[in-house]
């Protein structure tokens, strides 16, 4: 189902200075700030706080120092390593507890002295970010959760909160806008707020799709893989190796063995290789070898080129072409093809030797 927002909240909103909607509307007894919340209602007692995504990600309203001991004995507890602040120092100051030195109603000082590390997005209440802000952020909330699990707040834990959220899950998880918007609502009822946040995350949604695109004869493989750099996780591998990302997540997954993590329930629906080939690709992790095998064979066949073309004066291999091709091999040499297969696969050309192969698999890695 489409998501929809109240038109006359969002209208009354646009309307009124943030000071004063915050004087007026939330007031000293702000009913999103910390109290005692029932076990049904949060995830920590005093904070309202609802897991999105099994326990890796959790939205939370802003949390305050006056409850710290509390609070963090609860962050330990669920594995929370990292805080994600989207507020702007110095909002909602006539609401709930009051404003720190640091303009929010915490020190993230003593959350780092905790060993929980920080990161602050800041963007105005009801606010939206731009595509690259929002890669920015989904990437970090990926590294924060290769760490443990991730909490992301912003006043109510609500708008902006279930913006990055929704995000994150299309970024990492390989949803669609809508699935992400259902799954947030459904985890933490009230989420993701107006009109432009909607747009902000179905746009987001559509960009990443067109960065990591299927290359349907129309894109060479360096195309292919400055478009694909934009929206990968680039800490997964240090630095960039030049090899076209959806051949590394292969390749990591791959050496994974996809034995040892089990598939989430609620994600089975979700698994299967056209969501992989419309850009769900940590969905591969999912995928058993054969269809593994399979989605390689596709890849590259509807590269524009072969990825090992035969070279002349005028055809040289870029850097690209040679470091995703070496990983290729290496990559079918695991999925146990003959040299013979491979050397069809990666020039598409029968009558090629496998002499050619010799480019790349004497240091293939
Ligand atoms: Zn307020």
């Amino acid at each position: 189902m489409e998501p929809s927002v109240s038109l006359l909240g969002e209208g009354i909103r646009r309307l009124t200075p943030t000071g004063v909607a915050c004087k007026v509307g939330c007031g000293a007894k702000c009913k999103h700030e910390q109290r005692n919340f029932s076990f049904e209602q949060s995830v920590v007692p005093k904070l309202s706080s609802s897991w999105v995504w099994e326990k890796k990600l959790l939205a939370i309203a802003r949390p305050s120092d006056e409850f710290f001991p509390d609070n963090v004995k609860y962050f330990k507890r669920d594995g929370i390593r990292s805080i994600v602040n989207l507020q702007e120092p110095g909002e909602h100051e006539h609401c709930g507890q009051v404003l720190q030195d640091s303009g929010f109603t915490y020190s993230p000082e003593r959350l780092m002295a905790e060993k929980i590390s920080f990161y602050s997005y800041p963007t105005k209440d009801y606010g939206i970010y731009s595509v690259d802000q929002m890669f920015d952020i989904c990437k970090v909330i990926s590294f924060a959760i290769s760490e443990g699990a991730c909490a992301v707040h912003c006043h109510a834990g609500l708008g902006r909160t279930g913006v990055v959220c929704a995000a994150w899950l299309i970024f990492e998880m390989g949803f669609t806008d809508i699935e992400a918007f259902n799954q947030v609502r459904a985890t933490r009822p009230g989420s993701i707020q107006s009109r432009p946040q909607i747009a902000s995350v179905s746009n987001f949604f559509e960009v990443l799709k067109q960065l990591r695109t299927w290359p349907l004869k129309t894109l060479s493989v360096d195309e292919l893989y400055l478009r694909g750099m934009k929206a990968y996780n680039k800490h997964e591998f240090g630095k960039n190796p030049l090899v076209h990302p959806f051949i590394l997540v292969l390749r990591k997954y791959l050496s994974l063995e996809m034995v040892d993590e089990e598939l989430p329930r609620t994600m089975s629906k979700w698994i299967h290789l056209e969501r992989v080939k419309e850009g769900a690709w940590n969905s591969i992790r999912y995928l058993s070898k054969v269809q593994l095998d399979q989605l390689l064979r596709e890849w590259l066949v509807d590269l524009k080129d072969p990825l090992l073309p035969e070279l002349t004066n005028s055809v040289k291999l870029s850097d690209v072409q040679l470091n995703s091709a070496k990983m290729v091999y290496s990559i079918l040499v695991d999925l146990n093809l003959s040299q013979d297969d491979i050397c069809v696969l990666l020039t598409r050309d029968r009558a090629a030797s496998n002499n050619r192969l010799c480019l790349i698999s004497s240091k293939a890695s």
